[in-house]
């Protein structure tokens, strides 16, 4: 996500804090210490309701955050990469890079993240009843955190994909009919009509009811953000069908350029470097067998003067360094080591020998011959 900027990791996974995620914990912070709080407890002094609404607000998004993790654990578990958690300005988000192979992984991956908001929910219900002695500020604090909870994990299990909900009931349909593909159909569709359905009712609101303008733009947005989710989840569903028959050796591009690895870099510049080239690299090669890349990048850090001394090879990244994938790799599996290494292209190998490129284009050309086929 463009604007996040990483401040840990939690276990093991990459966590980041998008920009637009200050401006709703101030929102929730300001509506805590403005309304919430003044309005249960009006005699507290202003520092009191600012301090109990900035640790309300903080242990809010934490348990976003727990929500988000639980799904992470069984992906995991499960052996799926979970490349980063996110938190943002609709709340969090765990970017997990494949899909459950089956089913019933699908389902606890779906289910871990409401279940976790259910716990919290009942874990501040019972410090809440827990500190009727004790009193206020945390008894205020637990209550409002074990309601926000409990509204969390049942928004989440609205049955529309790719909301929580819709994620088990696409597990269900997919257990009970045997085809995964057709789970989605129906899951998305429905997921498309509650956007649609939020949308509509936020306007409504907003029209309607000039007190409730706040919330009808809320729940518009939401409705919005749920459509685009749903829309993305269909692109990707669609490409991964798509590439499903084909291998990397299908889809690469054969007779890659090639340059001799003991060629002097200042001769590649010259004589080598096309507007492919430089776009991809070239491989450098002894013979017909792979040794490593080298970059326009790889090329410039060369310095000038020893430009007509120093070989190629010493310039590339060698294959020792080089993520590759074999012609019969799965385009699949090609996507994702691709999103994995974060790169747009990957060298195709077999015997040492290297057989092609093959980048992100050629991994959209199925989809493009598969245009016509829609939900
Ligand atoms: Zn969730």
């Amino acid at each position: 996500m463009p604007g996040s900027i990483r401040v840990g990791s939690l276990l093991g996974i990459p966590f980041y804090i998008n920009v637009s995620w200050l401006a709703i914990f101030a929102l929730v912070t300001f509506y805590l210490a403005s309304e919430w709080f003044p309005m249960a407890h009006p005699r507290w002094p202003l520092e009191l309701h600012l301090l109990s609404a900035t640790v309300t607000s903080l242990l809010f998004f934490v348990s976003i955050v727990l929500h988000e993790l639980a799904h992470s654990v069984v992906a995991l578990r499960l052996g799926l990469p979970v490349r980063s958690i996110t938190l943002f300005i609709l709340g969090g988000v765990a970017q997990i890079a494949r899909e459950a192979p089956h089913p019933s992984g699908e389902l606890v991956m779906a289910a871990a993240g409401p279940l976790a908001s259910f716990a919290l929910s009942a874990l501040f219900a019972a410090l809440w009843a827990a500190t009727r002695e004790l009193g206020d500020p945390v008894q205020s604090i637990a209550a409002w955190l074990a309601i926000q909870n409990l509204i969390l994990a049942i928004f989440n299990m609205l049955p529309g994909f790719p909301m929580d909900g819709g994620r088990v009931l696409r597990a269900l349909l997919w257990w009970a009919t045997g085809s995964g593909r057709r789970a989605t159909a129906i899951a998305v569709a429905l997921g498309r009509t509650m956007a649609l359905a939020f949308i509509a009712g936020g306007i409504t609101i907003l029209v309607l009811n000039r007190n409730g303008a706040f919330l009808g733009a809320q729940i518009a947005i939401v409705g919005w953000f749920l459509h685009m989710a749903a829309n993305g989840s269909v692109r990707q569903v669609r490409l991964r069908d798509a590439l499903a028959s084909y291998t990397a050796g299908d889809l690469m591009s054969t007779g890659p350029l090639s340059v001799p690895m003991e060629t002097p870099v200042q001769q590649v510049v010259a004589e080598y470097l096309t507007p492919e080239a430089l776009q991809r690299g070239m491989a450098v090669v002894a013979g017909t067998e792979l040794r490593g890349l080298v970059s326009l990048h790889d090329l410039n850090r060369v310095p000038k003067h020893q430009r007509q001394s120093v070989q190629v090879r010493y310039a590339m990244t060698p294959v020792s360094q080089l993520a590759m994938v074999h012609p019969l790799t799965p385009a699949l599996t090609v996507l994702e080591e691709m999103d994995a290494r974060n790169v747009n292209e990957l060298p195709v190998v077999s015997g040492g020998v290297l057989r092609g490129i093959v980048t992100r284009l050629h991994l959209l050309r199925p989809l493009e011959t598969k245009r016509r086929f829609s939900w």
